[in-house]
């Protein structure tokens, strides 16, 4: 069975379209609500306490978004340079069928094991 890597390379283009969408949308609304502070400093602990983890909510999801957008553009990446299916650690061709589940995958099931095992030895972006 041969993959077709030109499918996934336009699943991988239309994945980091909606990721740049996605994370445009959480930058036009995420407008600091700071017109509201008024007057006495006590009762307002709870909606604070609300707003702060909503923020922490988005700060969460904006960097797991970034995250995905760098590993589809490092796939994407490796389209260009002709190394794309080949494992960032070993070399050896990733498996077709997580090709398939997981087009961005720069890592072969070995590595990855690897890698979760020892996680310090993970390679920055
Ligand atoms: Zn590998």
């Amino acid at each position: 069975m041969t993959t077709n890597f030109s499918i996934l390379r336009s699943r991988l283009q239309s994945e980091r379209r909606r990721l740049n969408e996605e994370l445009d949308e959480l930058k036009t609304s995420s407008t600091p609500k700071e017109e509201r502070r008024d007057g006495s400093p006590f009762g307002k602990r709870e909606e604070e306490a609300t707003e702060t983890l909503e923020l922490e909510k988005r700060l969460a999801l904006e960097k797991r978004l970034k995250e995905q957008l760098f590993e589809v553009e490092h796939a994407l990446d490796k389209f260009a340079k002709d190394t794309y299916g080949k494992c960032d650690g070993c070399g050896r061709a990733i498996d077709p069928a997580r090709l398939e589940a997981l087009p961005y995958a720069a890592l072969c099931m070995a590595c990855k094991a690897k890698l979760a095992k020892e996680p310090r030895l993970k390679p920055t972006p």
